[in-house]
């Protein structure tokens, strides 16, 4: 049976139409009844990542949504792993994913929830990629999908959006302005309250049965190797992948799949570090400070999964890095010219931690490492023709060749 807990005062509850916690306030999680280490939990008939639906939150076929996400190549390290000294390390191709980031498997869970629920749409915020996953989904399940984005949102990211027919409004100053973020916010809950439409933000503090999606990765990634890996990689922003990466590999642990739990390890950029930082300072809560790196999409200066992330650091099952925007930047560039991997930078953050990691003796050569790759190259249309240098491309005539 699914029940609901409370990752903060441990209570439980069965009713699923709680967000968080009904006594504490505290963040939920769902939680599943012990399984069988014997017993079959994955339907390959199902598609996309469905095939793990006896280990999701509970969504009849007809509601499921799936345009193949998930079932992501694990693809093993050559030149880089050569160079850091480690025998056996691996990139998650989350890139791969159908909208371009590993989001769609929240957005999967997320948007077949809230047909599942019959509300009315979805409505949310997003830097981008959150974006693009749900209004994909939301197109896929004919519902509307109502979007408030950042002035200033790159071009690109708002041109997925709109192909795939979100009804998306710019806010002037949210963004920059920490009070406007916080009028946006209360403006979606209460839409979303007044017109039974879903909350979609990928956080477990608002999405917590969206966000079991997340936890795919890692069940994928114990199919995908002999064993559970050692370590995992997994860049962090508001900290829900982290999180859900961990729930993931804890409970395959807990159901005694596997021999043993992953340390989970998130990577920040320095300039928006606020989860590693209050990990490093002992603290229980995030630490403030406004977001000055130019990593899109882990510009989050108020983690909403921040306190869950460093609850699980704290019992000593997860772990924080933080790495410069030029170290994310020339871990990203090494992707492309030593594994064929061509991903945004907020997808190179996992390597650049690893690196940073293994510079400072954190990391044995023989351990098993996944490195998550969370999103494309093609997210970041500057960043591309930035580092391209496509202007350097020289022009001859044919008789000049
Ligand atoms: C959303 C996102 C992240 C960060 O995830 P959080 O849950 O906010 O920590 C990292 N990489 C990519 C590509 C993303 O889209
Ligand atoms: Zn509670």
């Amino acid at each position: 049976m699914l029940q609901v807990e409370c990752y903060s005062c441990g209570h439980i509850s069965t009713d699923f139409t709680d967000y968080y916690c009904s006594k504490c306030e505290g963040i939920i999680g769902v939680h599943y009844e012990k399984m069988d280490k014997h017993e079959q939990w994955i339907d390959e008939r199902q598609p996309g990542i469905w095939r793990y639906a006896r280990l999701l939150p509970k969504i009849e076929e007809p509601y499921r949504g799936s345009i193949g996400e998930g079932r992501t190549a694990l693809v093993r390290s050559r030149s880089i792993a050569e160079q850091l000294g480690l025998k056996h390390l691996y990139f998650k191709m989350e890139s791969a994913n159908p909208t371009g980031s590993y989001k769609d498997r929240i957005a999967a869970i997320g948007v077949s929830w809230a047909a599942a629920h019959h509300r009315q749409g979805c409505i949310g915020t997003t830097s981008g990629n959150a974006g693009a996953a749900v209004a994909a989904y939301a197109a896929r399940l004919g519902m509307p999908y109502r979007l408030l984005v950042l002035e200033q949102m790159a071009e690109a990211k708002l041109a997925q959006l709109l192909i795939y027919g979100a009804d998306v409004t710019k806010i002037q100053g949210f963004g920059t302005q920490a009070a406007i973020g916080d009028r946006v916010f209360q403006w979606i809950q209460e839409q979303a309250e007044e017109h039974a439409l879903e909350m979609m933000v990928t956080a477990f503090r608002f999405s917590p049965y969206a966000m079991e999606g997340v936890k795919t990765i890692s069940f994928e990634i114990c199919e995908q190797l002999p064993e559970a890996p050692h370590r995992v990689y997994a860049p962090a922003g508001g900290g829900g992948l982290f999180c859900g990466i961990w729930k993931g590999f804890k409970e395959l642990h807990e159901f005694g799949f596997t021999s043993h739990l992953p340390l989970t390890v998130a990577a920040q950029p320095e300039g928006c570090s606020n989860i590693v930082r209050a990990y490093s300072a002992g603290s229980d809560q995030p630490l403030p400070g406004d977001a000055t790196t130019r990593i899109s999409g882990l510009q989050v200066p108020n983690p909403p999964d921040g306190e869950l992330a460093l609850r699980i650091m704290r019992s000593g099952e997860g772990s924080g890095v933080s790495v410069s925007d030029e170290d994310i930047l020339h871990a990203q560039w090494l992707l492309g010219r030593q594994e064929g991997i061509f991903c945004e930078p907020a997808g190179a953050t996992a390597l650049a931690g690893l690196i940073r990691a293994r510079e400072n003796g954190q990391v044995k050569d023989d351990e098993v490492i996944v490195c998550c790759v969370s999103g494309s190259g093609f997210k970041d249309y500057i960043r591309m023709i930035e580092m391209a240098e496509v202007g350097d491309v020289p022009l001859l005539s044919i008789d000049q060749l």
